[in-house]
């Protein structure tokens, strides 16, 4: 991957904010522009550690601002695009679904459109020199809907979106997909369970039960708890984009998942009892659990079957939920503190 200049988008969001520093010190002759619209979810400040890296710029501006898209492609020739960028809280797709269309549906059409001409000449052409430049989607597992007790979902599944974020990732999706098999673009996808670990916006559930938690509060637990989401720390996931972004095939689709399944209550008790042995008061953190109304339209199980990553790229999640459960509380800790 020697002397690649690479435009990720979204990386002032938790996920990007994990990925460029561990992208950056992976690969030294790397060089990365950053695009972020630094919307609520955009936090600059967790891109400290390397905001004076050499290999590191960092464009403020809107991935549906089809002009600006261009003059950067026409500034960096870029040798790639790691896509990140989304409208990612469920809840919020809820009131306001308007921003998930615009950016998750128009800014990913704009940004692989800006690549298709910059790269390709015509149809399954790509102009010389073109050959290897790759367009990486990042995804997530919700574009497959909801599943009962059993069952995995892989990349074979159809896909049934639910919610508005859900339904805007998925057009995402699609749009990506047919990038590759109308114009032969070099581009794959990879949809991703749920993540966690530091750098995560407040409003998201475990950073929530953390706050929430040492700040005495009451920690707010949709319906009975019992909804199951497959947990991965997000350095793991940030090792599996890189992996396909180096290996993965054209045109395909990679399922991460750290097959680390746990419901919501687990959760809140799980970091309460951690909390209990790390701040210590009269009563545990479990008695400010408390449920309340339901989400509309709440899927009750998301879990990937994570072999095609494993068997054909030798990915492995090196954290297990107990184990990346508490570097992440360390990390809020620290936060909550300052
Ligand atoms: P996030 O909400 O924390 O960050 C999104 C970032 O995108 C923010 O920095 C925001 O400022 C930026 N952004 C939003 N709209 C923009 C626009 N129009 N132009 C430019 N920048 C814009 O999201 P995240 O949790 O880091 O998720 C990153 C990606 O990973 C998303 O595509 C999401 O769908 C996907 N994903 C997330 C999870 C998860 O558990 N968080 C799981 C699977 C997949």
């Amino acid at each position: 991957m020697k002397d690649k200049t690479i435009l990720i988008t979204g990386g002032a969001g938790f996920i990007g904010s994990n990925f460029i520093p561990y992208f950056l010190e992976s690969y030294n002759t790397v060089k990365v522009i950053n695009l972020d619209k630094l919307t609520y979810a955009g936090e600059l400040s967790n891109l400290k550690e390397i905001s004076a890296h050499d290999n590191y710029t960092f464009v403020k501006g809107d991935i549906c601002d089809r002009d600006l898209i261009e003059s950067l492609f026409k500034t960096h020739d870029f040798d790639a695009v790691i896509h990140f960028a989304a409208e990612s809280h469920v809840d919020n797709s809820i009131e306001k679904p308007d921003e998930f269309i615009k950016t998750n549906i128009i800014g990913t059409f704009n940004l692989l459109d800006v690549a298709k001409k910059q790269w390709m000449e015509g149809s399954h052409q790509f102009k010389e020199g073109c050959e290897s430049k790759r367009f990486h989607h990042i995804s997530t597992d919700e574009v497959y809907g909801t599943l009962g007790e059993t069952g995995l979902f892989t990349e074979e599944t159809s896909y049934a979106p639910n919610s508005p974020y859900s339904a805007s990732k998925a057009s995402s999706d699609f749009i990506v997909r047919s990038y590759f098999h109308t114009y032969g673009m070099n581009v794959v996808t990879t949809n991703c369970s749920n993540n966690y670990g530091p750098k995560q916006h407040n409003e998201k559930l475990i950073p929530t039960i953390i706050r929430k938690a040492i700040s005495g509060e009451q920690i707010p637990i949709y319906g009975d708890g019992k909804n199951i989401r497959d947990w991965l720390y997000v350095l793991d996931h940030c090792k599996g984009i890189d992996l396909v972004f180096q290996k993965g095939v054209s045109g395909e689709t990679y399922n991460i998942g750290g097959r680390n399944e746990r419901d919501n209550l687990y959760i809140a008790h799980k970091i309460c009892e951690i909390l209990d042995e790390l701040r210590p008061k009269e009563q545990s953190y479990k008695e400010q659990i408390a449920f309340v109304k339901d989400r509309p339209g709440h899927d009750f199980r998301y879990a990937i079957d994570a072999s095609k990553i494993e068997d054909e790229l030798g990915w492995k999640a090196d954290e297990n939920f107990e184990t990346g459960i508490k570097k992440t509380i360390d990390w809020y800790l620290d936060k909550y503190n300052n």
